[in-house]
């Protein structure tokens, strides 16, 4: 069978899978990023799980990968492939798809050189690699087979640990001129307001983050091991305290969607991410808000993201087959 390697690498874990060309995920499998152990021994935990993702499409299927595609966070420059730079992560400028090609050119240990499709991964040849950025990539796949399918202008935001996002327009993400496209969680909406990682003070990610709100609710419950999703819970139930931090982490939410749909215009926004599982809960008030906000501009439909945290994964691979039609083209 046919298939592609496709690897979302985050800042606790990484999920990897068999893809094929319809974009059917044949096999999945997790392994955490092991950040504490330092850059290095995550870079070379990226390369061994590629490389045993090889070996196991050639066990399964008697045939190599076609291509790999790998998604990591923070800057990427896709069209050199390179992983400029990552905060929780520790790299700058780190030639990933070079390193990725040459690990993955070599025959894995153990197996006979024969069998179809070995052509490419099997004698030297590096394999075709393609690297993009977590949320963006994230992005694309919703675009292309998630909630963004069909539509010509969306926005996508990641609302997890941290807020980023993904312009899609005519069916690609556009990552900007330096590889920061998307940007939102660094809106500033709180002048002077609380510090964020950014060097910036009062930016959307630093008040609606699934971190922000943690903080603010076990800040207001009490409770040190409540957390964004105990939040929303409390907020269902009536109370009144998560209430007013679930109000203040909408609004400010709303406040950052009013920029964006000044500035970009997008029919239709999707909400991904550990907050948006919150359903309801936070959208129903956020429409609200939105509307409030809004004078000119049109409201945006609002909807869940539908690939949940197969996203990234799901694009890497499709990623990959493109690169695969844009060699055949070429
Ligand atoms: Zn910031």
């Amino acid at each position: 069978m046919k298939h592609v390697i496709a690897l979302d690498v985050g800042g606790t874990g990484m999920k990897a899978a068999l893809v094929a060309q319809d974009g059917t995920l044949l096999h999945e499998e997790r392994r955490p990023t092991g950040r504490e152990q330092g850059t290095d021994a995550v870079v070379a935990g990226i390369l061994d799980f590629a490389a045993h993702l090889r070996d196991e499409g050639l066990r399964r299927y008697g045939t190599a990968a076609a291509a790999a595609g790998v998604v990591v966070p923070g800057t990427v420059d896709q069209e050199r492939g390179i992983a400029v730079f990552s905060a929780n992560l520790g790299w700058r400028d780190l030639p990933m798809r070079q390193l990725l090609g040459e690990r993955l050119s070599k025959w894995p240990e153990g197996l006979p050189h024969k069998g179809g499709g070995g052509r490419r991964a099997g004698h030297g040849e590096p394999l075709p690699v393609v690297l993009g950025h977590d949320v963006r990539t994230g992005a694309y796949a919703e675009g292309r087979i998630g909630a963004g399918r069909g539509a010509d202008r969306f926005f996508f935001v990641a609302l997890g640990t941290g807020i980023a996002g993904g312009y899609g327009i005519d069916g690609r993400i556009d990552p900007g001129a330096h590889g920061n496209g998307g940007e939102i969680g660094h809106i500033v909406v709180r002048p002077g307001g609380p510090q964020c990682g950014c060097g910036a003070r009062g930016c959307l990610e630093t008040l609606a983050s699934a971190a922000a709100i943690t903080r603010a609710w076990a800040a207001a419950c009490g409770d040190p091991d409540a957390d964004a999703a105990d939040c929303a819970r409390a907020v269902e139930a009536g109370d009144e305290r998560a209430q007013r931090v679930w109000d203040d982490a909408v609004a400010a939410l709303a406040d950052g969607l009013v920029v964006v749909q000044s500035l970009l215009d997008p029919r239709t926004v999707i909400l991904g991410g550990g907050l948006a599982e919150a359903g309801e809960t936070l959208f129903t008030p956020l429409r609200a808000a939105l509307q409030e906000r809004i004078t000119f501009q049109v409201p945006p439909t609002l909807v869940p993201a539908m690939l949940k945290d197969t996203a990234g994964c799901l694009g890497a691979g499709l990623l990959a087959w493109d690169l695969l039609s844009l060699e055949v083209t070429a």
